[in-house]
């Protein structure tokens, strides 16, 4: 009996068709970016091939890619790469797969830097804290040339990671990476910020179960667990902020919708910020929580909370 010939359409729909059995929710696009990836083409490729037969060894290469995905494995870690802020960024299972949400992190800062009077501009120093793939450091040094960013994570295998994005982004000469728990890496260090980010561990323990098994089975889980109700980090972030920031910087720290009222109060009661916001994400749920180191000794005062301004990458605000 002769073989099946498979071609570029009748392997994607065969695809498609295991991955939907399999609850997996893009079933379509996964399998078209599983077969660009493995043929090495771009996605639109594919349709302009549609009729081109393959061989036995794609066919068998991209039916274990497939099955990978089958099993709930993320796409991202199947592929090595994921986009955050227009660049790409390799990630395998040592890090936790970059967020869109996240790319608000690097949008605050750049709006704090270009809109706070008075404020350290381009050559500020800025700390990435549990950096991951290195994915916000690495955007930041990319948009600000004269900027000197420090990069730390628990995690030996995160940082081997985030370095050699750095390298491929050429900015690894200005980023200083850092291993270590939280502050850890800098205390007697002697150095202080003008701007903190930090996208730490902020999954509630008790919900960790229930996550999609792509987040839960795959990701780490170093990455994701923020202990009782998720504040476990934010906590200590925000109370230990104030020793590492210069006078006048800003903590700039991404979490959950609902954890965003009392990262909110423990700024209030933890002493040296003055102003402090929360913005939302593109789902209009407030994502990230910014405190001010204060000048001198002075009150917390709220601002206005704003919506992201959509805007500001490239708007020069
Ligand atoms: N945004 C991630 C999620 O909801 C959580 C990231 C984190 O804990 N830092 O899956």
């Amino acid at each position: 009996m002769t073989k099946k010939t498979w071609k570029v359409k009748g392997l994607l729909e065969a695809a498609t068709g295991y991955l939907k059995k399999k609850e997996i929710h893009n079933p379509r696009l996964d399998a078209e970016v599983l077969l660009a990836h493995l043929l090495k083409v771009d996605r639109l490729n594919l349709y302009l091939n549609i009729e081109q037969p393959l061989t036995e060894k794609e066919v068998s290469g991209y039916r274990s890619l497939i099955q990978r995905r089958g099993l709930r494995e993320p796409l991202q870690y199947i592929t090595g790469v994921q986009e955050f802020w227009s660049l790409d960024f390799r990630v395998n299972s040592q890090v936790l797969i970059p967020r869109p949400e996240t790319e608000l992190l690097v949008g605050q800062a750049l709006a704090r830097i270009r809109t706070t009077a008075g404020f350290q501009t381009e050559g500020g120093k800025m700390l990435d804290l549990g950096t991951g793939c290195g994915a916000v450091a690495i955007s930041l040094a990319k948009e600000l040339p004269e900027a000197r960013l420090w990069a730390s994570d628990i995690s030996a295998g995160a940082l081997e990671i985030a370095r050699i994005n750095a390298e491929r982004h050429r900015v690894s000469e200005r980023i200083e990476f850092r291993q270590g728990d939280l502050w850890e890496p800098f205390i007697n260090h002697d150095i202080t910020f003008d701007i903190i980010l930090s996208n730490p561990p902020y999954i509630a323990s008790e919900d960790y179960d229930e996550l999609p098994p792509e987040v839960r089975d795959y990701e780490p889980r170093l990455a994701l667990d923020g202990g009782k109700e998720g504040m476990s980090y934010i906590e200590k972030i925000v109370k230990g902020g104030v020793d590492y920031l210069k006078e006048g910087g800003w903590l700039i720290l991404e979490m959950a919708p609902e954890q965003t009222d009392e990262a909110l109060r423990l700024t209030g009661q933890t002493n040296g910020y003055s102003e402090r916001a929360r913005i939302k994400d593109y789902s209009h749920r407030y994502r990230v929580v910014l405190a001010r180191k204060a000048k001198s000794s002075g009150k917390t005062k709220m601002l206005a909370s704003t919506s992201f301004p959509l805007s500001v990458k490239g708007a020069g605000i």
